[in-house]
């Protein structure tokens, strides 16, 4: 029980260190002035808000800004960590190798097609060599995603992998233990699970992805396609 509680003041504190408190950020607020009802409109003005952005230092390295991508009423969205190397080339969420994987779990285990979505990351600029994005990034970009996810309004979010975790949701514990298991994010339904790229690498763990993506679709009343 103590060590329990040792656990999760160092995952606090943690948090609050990657978050920057007491750094003195200040945080952009991206709502609109009046409430809108046209998501689509709603996405397109949130991009033109965001225009040739350079709030943080990675504007300096990236070829585009990967704003999300997919249906302004989808009922699932998705959330990554940030473009990787392809993703900055097409400007597209999740075109690359882990892409294609999530573009299978989408069509080949959802029976969807990736228009039938909405994808975007914590961050909409690639992080150099694929690191992780800095808390300093993720503070900067962070109402962008969370206007995307007002405008949407979807019915589930899936977080895809630990930064997506931590920064939208602001849990800081290993996603092998909140895989799996609802949670929410203002109201909304959220499915954390293991990021395609753990996947590629560790591809044993598409059976534990299998489960939760299926735990989406009950509740989505989505049909689960028998076994082959
Ligand atoms: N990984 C992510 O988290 N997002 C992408 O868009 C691509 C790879």
């Amino acid at each position: 029980m103590k060590d329990r509680l040792i656990r999760q003041l160092k995952a606090r504190g943690e948090l609050l260190k990657q978050f920057g408190a007491g750094y003195g950020f200040k945080v952009e607020s991206v709502e609109p002035e009046e409430k809108e009802t046209d998501p689509k409109e709603t996405l397109e003005k949130l991009k033109k808000r965001i225009g040739n952005c350079k709030r943080c230092e990675l504007c300096e390295t990236r070829k585009n800004i990967v704003f999300g991508v997919g249906d302004p009423d989808a009922r699932i969205f998705f959330v990554g960590e940030g473009p990787g190397e392809e993703e900055d080339i097409q400007g597209e969420p999740f075109v690359g190798r882990a892409g294609q994987l999530l573009t299978n779990i989408i069509t080949g285990g959802m029976g969807l097609k990736r228009e039938d979505v909405y994808i975007a990351n914590i961050v909409k600029c690639r992080p150099p060599g694929n690191r992780n994005p800095k808390p300093a990034e993720a503070i900067e970009c962070l109402p962008f995603l969370k206007a995307q996810i007002a405008a949407v309004n979807p019915e589930v979010i899936i977080c895809l992998g630990k930064i997506a975790v931590l920064y939208l949701l602001q849990k800081a514990e290993p996603i092998g233990q909140l895989r799996g298991r609802w949670t929410s994010y203002n109201d909304i339904q959220v499915m954390p699970t293991f990021h395609p790229s753990y996947l590629l690498r560790n591809p044993a763990a598409k059976a534990e992805v299998w489960k939760d993506i299926q735990e989406v679709m009950k509740k989505l009343g989505i049909p689960i396609p028998s076994k082959k």
